[in-house]
């Protein structure tokens, strides 16, 4: 959308509020405002309307509602549709807040949550009820890489007529085509692959017109989740480099993942698309490709993990992924502290773990980087 000046890159609408020519005006935007009508940015903004119509389009759903951050995001996606005494069944293997909304906030507002290991159809099978509301999961889980059967597990749901959430992140908005698959709403935390470049923190919520408008979007105006015209314009152009960088940065993954697979002090690599990936039939129906991210599991432990971070002179240590820099985690201590050992056991997040998010430097450079690393072990 372009201003009256033609302009090539899209304007930074850097407003509050927006003033109307009469007061009869005023009241008729009130009543309904247009796509391209608006009375707050809180409410909306020409900028982020934007970033919303471009990527509903590039995802092939009807509508977009994007938020301040990802976890805005899951928190308006889930908490504009349940109210208390619903039912919610929900992958157990999640990011650390989006557990945290599903296992201690929502039961604290009398939503009934089960958690499902989301890899077994029998555990899914025996959670959806018929008074069943809606499904959580996380496409590809973070880190330990597992797929879930997202057709099998909308067919269930959509079989009682539950609602199906699907945060996509992990593999970003190119590899796991989730509103395909049956996906009613489909999440992003955009500061991810989205931005790319580590700058600025955004979210995005997929789904239905009627879902995104009626639902979504009352409840996240009315509750101040809404993304700022700033971030909105920097994710704007990460989407115009997404495609590029994604598939870069997924060869990357996918040499590595492959180099790496017979490495005598690994116990394991894990990439969705690495023929000895445990769901490497479905993830091959699923995943056009493998994604950017991919584990390995240290033989060693803690130790052996720390000793292999430090080593590293490419990579960084952080907790971020789909950057442009290669970023490495362990997330035993850092983003999964909060679980107990035997919460992590269960998720298969060993104290040798570690996530190795591939960033755009050199292929041969990086892999040369985490070879030495493995060495100085
Ligand atoms: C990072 C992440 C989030 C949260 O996104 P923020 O933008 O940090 O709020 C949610 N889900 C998944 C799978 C993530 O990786």
């Amino acid at each position: 959308m372009r201003s009256g000046f033609g302009e090539t890159s899209e304007a930074i609408f850097l407003t509050q509020g927006y003033v109307y020519d009469n007061a009869a005006q005023a009241e008729s935007r009130f009543v309904k405002a247009a796509h391209d009508e608006f009375t707050y940015s809180r409410y909306g903004n020409p900028t982020v309307s934007m970033f919303e119509t471009r990527i509903a389009e590039m995802q092939g759903t009807e509508d977009a509602f994007a938020t301040a951050s990802g976890m805005a995001a899951v928190n308006a996606a889930l908490f504009s549709t349940l109210k208390a005494g619903d039912h919610v069944v929900s992958a157990r293997a999640l990011f650390g807040s989006c557990r945290y909304i599903v296992e201690d906030i929502l039961p604290r507002f009398a939503v009934d949550v089960t958690l499902v290991d989301g890899v077994s159809s029998e555990q899914w099978e025996a959670a959806v009820k018929p008074h069943t509301k809606a499904v959580f999961l996380e496409s590809v889980s973070n880190p330990t890489l597992e797929v879930i059967d997202l057709q099998y597990v909308s067919e269930l749901a959509h079989g009682v007529g539950a609602t199906v959430f699907v945060d996509n992140a992990l593999p970003s908005p190119l590899f796991f085509p989730a509103p395909e698959l049956g996906a009613d709403v489909t999440v992003y935390s955009a500061t991810k692959h989205i931005d790319g470049q580590g700058r600025c923190l955004g979210g995005v919520v997929l789904g239905s017109r009627d879902y995104i408008r009626d639902t979504l979007e009352t409840y996240v105006k009315h509750t101040g989740g809404s993304m700022s015209a700033f971030n909105a314009w920097i994710l704007l152009k990460g989407l115009e480099t997404l495609s590029l960088r994604c598939n870069a940065q997924a060869d990357t993954a996918e040499h590595l993942a492959n180099k790496l697979k017979n490495h005598p002090k690994l116990r394991r690599t894990i990439y969705p698309l690495l023929s000895t990936h445990p769901q490497y039939e479905l993830a091959k129906k699923q995943m056009s490709r493998g994604g950017t991210v991919l584990s390995i599991d240290i033989d060693g432990g803690r130790d052996a993990a720390f000793r292999f971070l430090d080593a590293l002179k490419i990579a960084r240590i952080s907790n971020n992924f789909g950057d442009a820099k290669s970023l490495v985690t362990h997330p035993a201590t850092t983003t999964h502290q909060r679980l107990t050992p035997a919460q992590r056991d269960e998720l298969g997040i060993s104290n040798g773990l570690v996530r190795i998010s591939a960033g755009l430097e050199d292929t041969e450079d990086l892999m040369d980087d985490v070879a030495q690393a493995l060495d100085m072990i």
